[in-house]
């Protein structure tokens, strides 16, 4: 973590395919915080055949919201822990204000608060284009797109050589449904955190490393002014 920061407790949000994965892996890099992404937690879940990951398979498969009781669940275990104490960056939570509002108490007790909230922006005609050609490297979680963040070796992992493939919930259907529960539940979070004055808006559509440079900008940009 940067000396100038004491702690660092960062949402990222933004639609599906806004690079929201991608980015948030690099800053939690950046800034030596973990990375909280509640989907891959749920994947992960649902790969090992837990009796967590059974109980959410089929919203997750859908794209459907899992329920909001559980989502808590899974943010107090990650969240209440030694290597969160200065920081931690969540991807992915929350996605409803039902969820914003759980987080706020829990950090209130935690005696800790949301610092920054970076949103993503993306025009909708490049979401699907974004979504259907994203690839993963199963055992990391690290993220590719055919075109836009095309691996080294087509279908190959940069780091280990491993096989790349697509997310189990990147079927035609999920996503679209993700992207209608994005703008039904989710949207109205940027809302949310303006009235706060935490929100920051980062123009998601360009070049990989011109987006993480603008975010890495805005998570050290004075907020609420
Ligand atoms: P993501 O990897 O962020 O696109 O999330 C994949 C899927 O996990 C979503 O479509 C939901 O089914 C589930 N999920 C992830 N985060 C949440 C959350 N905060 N609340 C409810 N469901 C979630």
């Amino acid at each position: 973590m940067s000396p100038a920061f004491r702690s660092l407790n960062l949402i990222l949000l933004g639609p599906p395919g806004s690079g929201k994965g991608t980015q948030a892996r690099l800053l939690a890099e950046r800034y030596c915080i973990p990375h909280v992404a509640t989907g891959e937690i749920l994947r992960e879940e649902v790969r090992k055949g837990s009796e967590l990951g059974r109980d959410v398979e089929a919203a997750v498969s859908r794209g459907e919201l899992v329920a909001d009781n559980v989502m808590r669940g899974i943010i107090l275990r990650h969240l209440d822990r030694e290597s969160c104490a200065r920081g931690f960056l969540l991807d992915g939570y929350p996605r409803t204000v039902e969820q914003a509002g759980m987080l706020d108490d829990l950090l209130a007790e935690l005696g800790r608060a949301i610092e920054r909230v970076i949103l993503l922006t993306l025009p909708e005609a490049q979401i699907q284009d974004r979504l259907s050609g994203r690839l993963v490297h199963p055992g990391s979680g690290r993220i590719y797109h055919k075109v836009h963040v095309p691996p080294q070796q087509a279908g190959k992992d940069d780091v280990s050589g491993d096989d790349l493939a697509r997310r189990f919930d990147d079927t035609p259907e999920a996503m679209k449904r993700r992207v209608a529960v994005y703008g039904a539940k989710t949207e109205v979070l940027k809302e949310y955190y303006r009235a706060r004055g935490l929100l920051i808006e980062v123009d998601g559509s360009g070049q990989l490393q011109e987006v993480t440079e603008a975010v890495m900008r805005a998570v050290g940009a004075p907020v609420g002014a």
